[in-house]
């Protein structure tokens, strides 16, 4: 067993760097989280907040590429691709579309599921630290359908939850009105997971988790990280702060930089297909809806989130790069479905936001140390699950940084898959 490294700096302080910094300090390490921003202001800001030890099946689903075409010309649809974009994404959306297959389903489920189902265990002892219990509901999801042909549907993709041990209990029209007071009567279909839950405030958690790192004696230092070297036994990184050239040596790096992973990962040559969902929202402030718990709109992809600051409309996939400036009419589709769940809602104040899903073409992580160096850990790609897995992925993290072995299988999340 390798002795623990004890100086580790996590590069990036979203939920999954948050989440890693704090499991890393409760395994004794010294931690430097460096943050471009601040804490919680990317990715992790504005999600849905869904913690859902249920949500193992992929992005790319068996017959997908049948219903592509009908989503590209709704203008409600779940899925945009820029035109001007196509050329540049084409070769990573060809390999997340081979993954559309039931083997790859069950693949992925398979190894998501001892990922996902600890997510409160995992969360609760560095949440708890943090003093940040109040921010997380375990009410359970409500899944809901307004079609029974979308609901039978559904069923291949539920036989896979329920197989891998998730309890999904078929609920009547009755139940959902009782489930989520408010929701439209045509919503007479659903199935609810009781075992689910979500944070208030996806922003504050990932704050307090990183505030309180400071408080038990890390650092949390603001610049950006240029490149990674690792250099006899330690690494070091170069930075840019304050508009100045820096370095910084530790003895384990842990790369939680989201979406902007792929050039760091790069820097030692270690090539990850990293891809931009983007996905937005629009929170209803004081919308008089009031529903205690998640509601998925599954046929229109969207979450209905009861939060801190109103209620949560979050969703749709816009293939359009880092760069683009935000397309508000998608968030603006969400508010015109939110309407369609919850017709008495009062949405006269509403915010919107943009935020950058990092995705790899299987839908899975990557987790664990990089092939090229052995302390130079990765904790990335947590595409549409990353509130639901970053706790899980912390505490491997955790123990891998260690020396110990994770008590999960993390092989599925290795780096070299995409060779
Ligand atoms: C609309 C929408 C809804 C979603 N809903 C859910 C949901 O309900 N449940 C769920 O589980 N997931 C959901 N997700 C996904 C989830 O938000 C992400 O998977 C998660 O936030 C990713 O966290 P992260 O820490 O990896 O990345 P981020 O939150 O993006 O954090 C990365 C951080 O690294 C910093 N950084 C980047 N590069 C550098 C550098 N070189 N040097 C220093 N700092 C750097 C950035 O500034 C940033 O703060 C949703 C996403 C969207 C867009």
């Amino acid at each position: 067993m390798t002795a623990p490294a004890r100086h580790v700096a996590v590069i990036g302080a979203g939920i999954v760097g948050a989440s890693c910094a704090a499991w890393l300090q409760r395994k004794g390490m010294t931690v430097t989280l460096i943050e471009r921003d601040a804490p919680g202001e990317a990715t992790s800001f504005g999600n849905a907040g869904s913690m859902s030890p249920t949500a193992v099946t992929p992005v790319a689903m068996p017959g997908m590429l049948r219903q592509i075409p009908a989503w590209l010309t709704d203008p409600l649809g779940p899925l945009t691709v820029k035109a001007w974009y196509l050329p540049f994404a084409l070769p990573w959306l060809i390999r997340f579309l081979a993954h559309a297959n039931r083997d790859d389903l069950w693949r992925c489920s398979q190894a998501l599921r001892p990922l996902l189902a600890p997510v409160f265990e995992c969360y609760e002892p560095i949440v708890a630290n943090a003093q940040a219990q109040g921010l997380i509901r375990r009410e359970g999801v409500l899944y809901a359908y307004d079609s029974e042909a979308e609901f039978r549907a559904s069923s291949p993709a539920e036989e896979v939850r329920r197989k891998l041990g998730a309890v999904l209990e078929d609920v009547s029209a009755a139940d959902i009105q009782r489930l989520a007071p408010g929701l439209a009567p045509a919503f007479r279909w659903g199935t609810y997971g009781p075992e689910n839950g979500y944070t208030v405030n996806p922003h504050r958690l990932t704050r307090m988790l990183a505030e309180r790192v400071v408080t038990d004696g890390g650092r949390l230092l603001k610049a950006e990280v240029r490149s990674i070297e690792p250099r006899n036994g330690t690494v070091r990184l170069r930075l840019a702060r304050d508009g100045q050239a820096d370095e910084l040596a530790a003895d384990a790096v842990v790369v939680a930089a989201g979406v902007w992973s792929g050039p760091l990962a790069a820097s030692l040559g270690d090539r990850v297909p990293l891809e931009s969902q983007r996905g937005y929202h629009v929170t209803v402030a004081n919308s008089g809806v009031r529903t205690t718990r998640i509601v998925n709109w599954v046929r229109r992809r969207v979450f209905s989130t009861p939060m801190e600051p109103g209620l949560r409309f979050a969703g749709t996939v816009e293939i359009a790069g880092l760069k683009a400036a935000p397309s508000w009419e998608r968030a603006d589709r969400l508010l015109q479905l939110g309407r369609q769940m919850f017709p008495d809602m009062d949405t006269s104040s509403v915010s919107r936001w943009m935020g950058h899903r990092p995705c790899l073409p299987d839908s899975l992580p990557v987790i664990g140390a990089s092939p090229r160096a052995k302390n130079v850990f990765y904790a990335f790609g947590h595409g549409h699950i990353g509130m639901c897995s970053a706790a899980g992925t912390a505490r491997s993290i955790a123990e891998l940084v260690a020396g110990e072995t994770p008590q999960i299988d993390i092989a599925p999340f290795r780096a070299d898959r995409f060779r």
